[in-house]
C-alpha cells in the first residue's frame, strides 16, 4: 500500500475489490454476460459504500445509464467524433461521451 496517496486501508481495499470484480466481470462476459452484469453492481455497490469514484479507466466498461458490462463490438459500439470517443450502448440506446483533449494537446505540444 503506498503511502500517502490513499486517506484510509478501507478505500484503499474497496478500490483494490472495484478493480477486481470489474476484470472479472470482463473475464465472465463471454459465458455468463449476465453475471458480468451483476459484477458490475457489485463494484457500484463497494464503491458507493466506501464513497469512492470509480476510476475513469474502469468508468468504459459499463453504461453509466443501465450499468451493463460494455464489450465493444458486441453490447457497444465505440466510435470517435470532435476529440470525443463516443460509446453507444446497444441496450438502454444511450450515449457515452468521453473527451480526449487532454491527449490531444500533449501530443501537439511534443511535435
Ligand atoms: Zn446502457
Amino acid at each position: 500500500m503506498p503511502k500517502g496517496y490513499f486517506v484510509s486501508k478501507q478505500k484503499y481495499i474497496a478500490r483494490e475489490r472495484i478493480k477486481h470484480l470489474i476484470d472479472l466481470a470482463g473475464k465472465t462476459f463471454s459465458k455468463f454476460p449476465k453475471r458480468a452484469d451483476h459484477y458490475i453492481q457489485l463494484a457500484r455497490k463497494v464503491a458507493m459504500k466506501a464513497r469512492i469514484r470509480i476510476p475513469s479507466p474502469l468508468k468504459k466498461k459499463f453504461c453509466k445509464h443501465c450499468y451493463r458490462f460494455l464489450q465493444p463490438g458486441i453490447t457497444c459500439r465505440v466510435r470517435t467524433k470532435g476529440g470525443k470517443v463516443i460509446y453507444y450502448c446497444l441496450h438502454c440506446k444511450k450515449y457515452m461521451r468521453f473527451p480526449f483533449l487532454k491527449e490531444k494537446k500533449a501530443r501537439k505540444k511534443k511535435i
